[in-house]
């Protein structure tokens, strides 16, 4: 039989809105397979890595396929279900699936001619059995120590290099360069074991004689590896490193013995899952108010899909959730736990290693990107192996929903609420916890949602039927929910009882916490020492260059810095617009918290944590441990300290300026302010002693604050769908969110009213705008939004192709070719 001409579709990291058919050269028909990877060329001589998405054996009707250079893989990287998730993100999120690919693969799956390469740790115990081309490259990295896929091509003059490079990676050669340097653990470890012809043990103690006499050191090497074995019965081969670290001896006679005929050797794929040897724990007995809720919760889950469980801070939603994850495990479930990126601390991950030891893996962006692809491809094979752990429980930010499981049951989103499960930029622009329902639709299996603070729509869909709801009100241990006290700090003011930004209260209270022992959590919803520099005489305040915001004092390295594009400008000695030289700082921020407070407590250790104090990679942990472990006295932080942590020995908690948060210009501003407040007072209390919050604010009656004073959660959601009813916000409404950028602002002035009565044309006044958002310029691009509302009960399908055939239109327009336009769906 004549084998059929194959085209495949292919999925090319780029936004595309269409998929690119390649041809397949007839001697490659029997390795394509859907979820491999191929090597293509792509508008000229440019060099991708794609996934195979279909395979058919029609051509493309206009244009002329051309062929696929290479097929990568011997197994597929990515699954058919991992596909359907794809589909739908691209489809709901309106953006291409080369965008969700390039989120969803880590990025040692994805050569690009650009990708730069570097030698790993251990590269030379792998050179023994190169080939020319490798040591080519091999020693081009000795002497450049990174390079580029492209170089890799000139130096061996040859086009396609990436199946050669993988090749490597897969042996332990070659790392994908990262910018940041991460250690790295080989992935593959050679192991020792005698030769079949030693199994005869008069041959074995007749060498040992010999070796005894002649090669002492190999002697002692040989018994020591054979003490190895009888200490472990199972055991039959041991790693060379840990034979040669046991038996104090050097790979040179090992390798004397391979030579002898006596040791073999072999070259074996390690898990890092197997390498940690920690006990495993019993779980803890749950409390009785969990043992009802953890009925609750299964009973549901009978009907139901999903679930929220809404337990108030330290009720032991965690312990619930191990008990649960328990049950998936005894069925040969897997479970995904995903939290926001900041909450994944060693906290929560000892917690979780203590129960299910190997069983869990970490899945987040302090990984590398070559821990992430072997995290990637333990999921992608479950092993019948018995000597490989597979993977029962990925703890992961909202990158773990692009792994690939294969008998997924149940996925908890812990801390629903938290808007860094949304990703803003790039595209996908998706939320994980909503995407995650949906790739356990794909498994049929569970969502459990879980919040002190449950977002106003996971609450609504909770009410109405659509999820189930368990609720838990009492913390463990019968620790009572801190007291709160107010203070209004503009009458403390008039009263001139504010030293700076403390109230008299809360030195009072920090000082008897501090003379006891005790810890402090302040929180101030802003970085930086005092955010602005403004001119006295006429009020000029220094702007980035290249975005319309004022730059933030940053008195570590003395300098002004733009949040938005990162510029750093020097501090004016005098005024730009009037020469005055008598600048003063207004506002505040963390750092000159933290400074104050070491003029009133010169003892105390004080420390911050917010973004610019957690640059490096485990800064973070860090200070956490130190805090955990009472080096810190008082915390001074931003969002960031307010995120699920588990502090046992603070007592006061400052909120400084709660109006801060309040009159921010955003719909959320009144439920995040709540979940801010009510998350950060959360952390205050303890078995013996109840906790207390001070919240410093201008406006005591605000009734937000009021709703946070008695902890009234019912009562400000009640009031938020108000609102939201009546200005056609979520959950009443979808909100999709265009954002036009380019350089000229008339082209994007003009060109965004010309997309805005594009759209209005078919979607009337769900279409407001276009405006210029509250920063109308980042990075030398002027921006403009549109913001287009959509009833919940029209066809959110037929809206979004509607907006999709006015942005291709507009695109097409030749005026505004060279404007972006960003789609956001659901975005806030
Ligand atoms: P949440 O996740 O609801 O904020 P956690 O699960 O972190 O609460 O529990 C708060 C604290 O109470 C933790 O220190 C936890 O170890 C402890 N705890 C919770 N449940 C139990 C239990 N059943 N037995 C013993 N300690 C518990
Ligand atoms: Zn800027
Ligand atoms: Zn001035």
């Amino acid at each position: 039989m004549i084998s059929p001409t194959l085209f495949i579709d292919v999925i090319l990291p780029l936004a595309l809105p269409k998929l690119y058919t390649y041809r397949v050269p007839m001697e490659l028909n029997d390795t394509v397979v859907i979820g491999k990877r191929v090597v293509v060329s792509f508008r000229g001589n440019k060099l991708y890595t794609g996934l195979i998405k279909t395979i058919k054996e029609t051509p493309p009707v206009d244009y002329e396929a051309k062929y696929i250079l290479s097929v990568l893989d011997d197994e597929p990287v990515v699954t058919e279900r991992q596909y359907e998730l794809w589909e739908w993100m691209a489809s709901y999120y309106m953006c291409t699936l080369g965008e969700v690919m390039n989120a969803a693969l880590p990025g040692g799956l994805k050569l690009q001619s650009e990708t730069k390469i570097t030698l790993t740790e251990g590269y030379k115990d792998h050179t023994k059995i190169m080939n020319d081309k490798e040591f080519l490259i091999v020693d081009a990295l000795e002497i450049n120590n990174i390079i580029t896929l492209d170089e890799v091509s000139k130096i061996l003059d040859q086009k396609t290099v990436f199946p050669i490079i993988k090749g490597m990676m897969d042996r332990g050669l070659l790392l994908i360069h990262e910018e940041m340097n991460t250690k790295y653990k080989p992935r593959k470890m050679i192991y020792v074991r005698l030769s079949d012809a030693y199994a005869d043990k008069n041959l074995l103690s007749k060498e040992l004689d010999l070796l005894g006499k002649k090669a002492p050191k190999q002697a002692e090497l040989l018994m020591s590896f054979l003490k190895l074995l009888m200490d472990n019965k199972d055991l039959r081969e041991v790693a060379r490193e840990e034979l040669i670290k046991y038996a104090d001896s050097s790979t040179a006679f090992v390798q004397e013995l391979v030579k002898k005929g006596i040791f073999e050797l072999e070259e074996k794929e390690v898990s890092r899952l197997s390498n940690s040897s920690q006990d495993v724990e019993d779980k803890l007995e749950l409390n009785e108010f969990q043992v009802q809720a953890f009925q609750e919760i299964k009973d549901h889950f009978q009907e139901k899909d999903i679930l929220l469980l809404h337990g108030i801070t330290s009720s032991g939603k965690t312990e619930i959730y191990i008990h649960m994850i328990e049950e998936m495990i005894a069925q040969g479930k897997q479970v995904l736990y995903l939290l926001p990126e900041i909450a994944l601390t060693t906290q929560i991950i000892n917690r979780l290693k203590k129960h299910f030891g190997n069983l869990v893996q970490i899945y987040h962006s302090r990984l590398s990107e070559n821990e992430r692809v072997e995290v990637w491809k333990n999921m992608l094979n479950k092993s019948t192996d018995k000597s490989v752990t597979n993977i029962s429980v990925i703890l992961a930010a909202r990158s773990g929903i692009f792994l690939p499981y294969h008998d997924l049951g149940l996925i908890i989103v812990d801390e629903e609420h938290e808007n860094s499960f949304k990703q803003y930029d790039p595209s996908p622009r998706y939320h994980a916890r909503d995407s995650a329902m949906v790739l356990a639709k794909l498994f049929h299996a569970k969502t459990l949602l879980g919040s002190a603070t449950p977002s106003i729509e996971s609450y609504y869909n909770a009410t109405n039927n659509k999820y189930e709801m368990v609720t838990l009100t009492k913390r463990h241990g019968g620790v009572l929910l801190p007291g709160i006290l107010l203070v209004n700090i503009a009458e403390e003011k008039r009263k001139k009882r504010m030293k700076s930004h403390f109230s008299q209260l809360l030195l009072d209270e920090i000082k008897i916490a501090l003379d006891t022992k005790e810890q402090v959590i302040l929180f101030q919803n802003r970085r930086g020492f005092a955010p602005i520099l403004e001119c006295v005489t006429c009020g000029w305040t220094p702007h980035c260059i290249n975005c319309d915001v004022s730059l933030t004092y940053h008195k570590a390295n003395e300098s002004l810095r733009c949040h938005y594009c990162g510029y750093v400008g020097k501090i004016p000695k005098s005024c730009s617009a009037c020469g005055n030289n008598d600048i003063k700082m207004k506002g505040f921020g963390t750092e000159k918290v933290e400074e104050e407070l070491s003029i009133f407590f010169p003892d105390a250790v004080i420390a911050r944590l917010d973004l610019d104090s957690t640059r490096s990679k485990y800064s973070y942990q860090q200070i956490i441990g130190d805090f955990e472990t009472n080096k810190i006295n008082v915390l001074v932080g931003t969002q960031m300290v307010t995120k699920g942590l588990d502090f046992n020995n603070v007592t006061i908690v400052g909120i400084l300026n709660a109006d801060s948060m309040l009159n921010f210009p955003d719909f959320r501003s009144f439920e995040r302010s709540y979940q801010l407040m009510a998350q950060v007072s959360g952390r205050a209390g303890r078995k013996q002693k109840r906790g207390k919050v001070i919240i410093q604010c201008q406006n005591e009656l605000h009734p937000i604050i009021q709703q946070v004073l008695n902890n009234d959660y019912e009562k400000m959601y009640a009031q938020e769908l108000l609102e939201r009813n009546k200005f056609h916000f979520p959950p009443y409404f979808r909100l999709i969110k265009l954002t036009l950028k380019h350089k000229d602002y008339n082209v994007i002035d003009n060109g965004a009213h010309q997309l805005a009565k594009d759209l209005k044309q078919v979607l009337g006044a769900r279409v407001l705008g276009p405006e210029a958002p509250l920063v109308a310029r980042v990075r030398n691009l002027f921006l403009k939004d549109i913001l287009i509302k959509i009833e919940r009960e029209a066809s959110i399908k037929n809206a979004k192709k509607m907006i999709m055939d006015a942005v291709t239109n507009f695109k097409g327009l030749s005026d505004y070719k060279s404007v972006s336009v960003h789609i956001d769906v659901d975005p806030y």
